[in-house]
């Protein structure tokens, strides 16, 4: 189920965000803690019939509530209402021990009893869901914030471990996403999803539309392949876009989730290797972006020729219980080239000397193309031309005088001196082909002077997505050789 959060601040709103959200939801939650007293006392008198549950909840905002609650408001609100309204109660678990001794203001076979952690993530996560478990109610619920990826594990602990009983747990935050895309295949009662960016409960909550469009969270089962990227940050990565309507499109039952992994090490050991991790889950394989492309070679158990020439690895492939690794990366970026130019024998300029440009410098050389590299550390410029037989000058010296220019550096990325270039516009006069390796935006500054200065253009988001073709056949022929 996909429940829907009402987070409204006004009657009116809230009440049309229920229609809204009866549209497209399996159950919905009314924020009533989002109101103020005469907008609350508006909406309780007003509230629709919908075919969906509502889950009312009034959290106090010690507990993630947006009210100054006591425990005594809290238990007089429930006793207010009428309980034919209400489809399920979600009740903090202090205020559940508090009604204990007497007659329970809702009955307990509506109520959700639940424990928030805005904080962490606590070690005793199953300690937290045996008090859940103790009491009445219909349902346990837990949700903790993830500081980081591997927090992920004893939420999917917790929804092991409630067995029979209805559960629902989830970690907050980007790193907490992957419990909320697979909670429910793993046996939780539902996952919650946004009305529409800007509407979410708590932070990392998804919306609707990206769980049902993108995630395909109706579709997965415990036997769904996961495939992921990792890296940090992660958040405006374009890969599970990409990957995820490439395997809808194939048919596959298989979701690709972004994992935010700032420590490596815990995340291959606990989550990633099948000989250490801690989750019984069909994860296949993995893409790896910065910081990781060089530190992930340590856990790997193969890596393919290639990606040990280069020196880094954005693929892995689960097969069995080892880890391989591979680059698509160079056939990435040379793909599209190859598509538009034939750089055999023609002068190019590489722009920058960091982890594209290797790759890049790797496919020109195989196709005997004549190099420069120019980037802003000589240094650095001049070990990279070397390792490949090219020449190497100072970024600022670039005055054209060649066939073909590649950016791979970050300028004109947004939020990295957007709008700006890396080369004086006079200095494209004369080339043929201008190539920049920064896909957001489409069209940077470079290739905007690049297209008047009359050359042909190419941008980065053909090699994303020929680079993350190339991962999903790496993938998809490891599954083969493996039955
Ligand atoms: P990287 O390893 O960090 O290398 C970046 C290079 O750019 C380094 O040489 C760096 O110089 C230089 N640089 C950074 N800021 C600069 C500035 N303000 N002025 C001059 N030089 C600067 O990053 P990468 O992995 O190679 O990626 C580079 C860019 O390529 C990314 O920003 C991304 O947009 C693009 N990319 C695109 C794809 C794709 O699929 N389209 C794939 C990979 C990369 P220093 O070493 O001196 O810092």
């Amino acid at each position: 189920m996909i429940c829907i959060p009402i987070t409204e601040i006004r009657a009116r709103d809230f009440l049309a965000a229920i229609h809204e959200a009866a549209e497209v939801a399996d159950a919905i939650e009314l924020r009533l803690d989002y109101l103020n007293a005469t907008d609350l006392a508006s909406v309780l008198t007003a509230i629709p019939v919908v075919s969906q549950p509502l889950i009312f909840t009034f959290r106090p905002r010690e507990q993630g509530g947006q009210r100054d609650l006591t425990l005594i408001d809290r238990q007089q609100f429930w006793r207010n209402l009428e309980p034919e309204l209400i489809g399920y109660a979600d009740m903090e678990l202090d205020l559940v021990e508090s009604l204990l001794d007497r007659p329970p203001p809702i009955p307990w076979d509506k109520v959700i009893c639940s424990y928030h952690d805005f904080q962490s993530t606590p070690d005793n996560l199953t300690g937290v869901l045996e008090r859940l478990m103790r009491t009445p109610a219909r349902v346990v619920k837990i949700a903790t914030l993830a500081r980081s990826v591997t927090d992920c594990v004893p939420v999917f602990e917790v929804i092991d471990r409630a067995g029979a009983r209805p559960v629902i747990a989830l970690a907050m935050g980007l790193a907490g996403v992957a419990t909320r895309v697979l909670a429910p295949s793993r046996g939780a009662l539902l996952t919650f999803g946004a009305l529409r960016q800007g509407a979410e409960s708590a932070c990392g909550q998804p919306t609707v539309g990206e769980l049902r469009d993108l995630y395909r969270v109706e579709s997965l089962t415990r036997a769904s392949e996961i495939y992921g990227v990792i890296g940090y940050p992660i958040g405006h990565s374009l890969s599970p876009a990409i990957h995820n309507s490439a395997l809808a499109a194939e048919g596959r039952d298989a979701v690709y989730l972004p994992f935010e992994v700032e420590n490596l090490d815990a995340f291959m050991r606990d989550m990633a290797h099948p000989r250490t991790r801690r989750i019984d889950w069909r994860l296949r394989g993995l893409s790896v972006t910065i910081p990781h492309k060089l530190d992930v070679i340590a856990y790997l158990d193969e890596v393919e020729p290639l990606a040990r020439r280069i020196g880094a690895v954005n693929t892995v492939a689960i097969e069995g219980e080892r880890l391989l690794g591979y680059n698509t990366d160079v056939m990435g970026a040379m793909s599209p080239l190859d598509d538009v130019f034939d750089v055999r024998g023609a002068r190019v300029a590489v722009l920058g000397a960091g982890g594209a440009a290797r790759a890049v410098l790797y496919g020109l050389a195989e196709r005997s193309a004549e190099v420069t590299v120019y980037a802003r550390d000589l240094k650095k410029a001049g070990v990279l031309a070397e390792e490949f037989e090219a020449r190497s000058s100072a970024l600022e010296s670039f005055a054209g005088d060649t066939d073909v220019v590649i950016n791979c550096t970050p300028i004109g990325m947004k939020g990295h001196r957007e709008g700006q270039s890396p080369v004086r516009r006079e200095a494209l006069n004369g080339v043929k082909l201008v190539y920049d390796l920064v896909y957001n935006p489409e069209e940077t500054e470079l290739l905007k002077e690049a297209r008047e200065m009359g050359c042909l253009t190419l941008g980065g988001m053909a090699m994303l997505t020929a680079q993350a073709d190339a991962q999903r056949r790496i993938w998809q022929e490891n599954q083969k050789a493996k039955r």
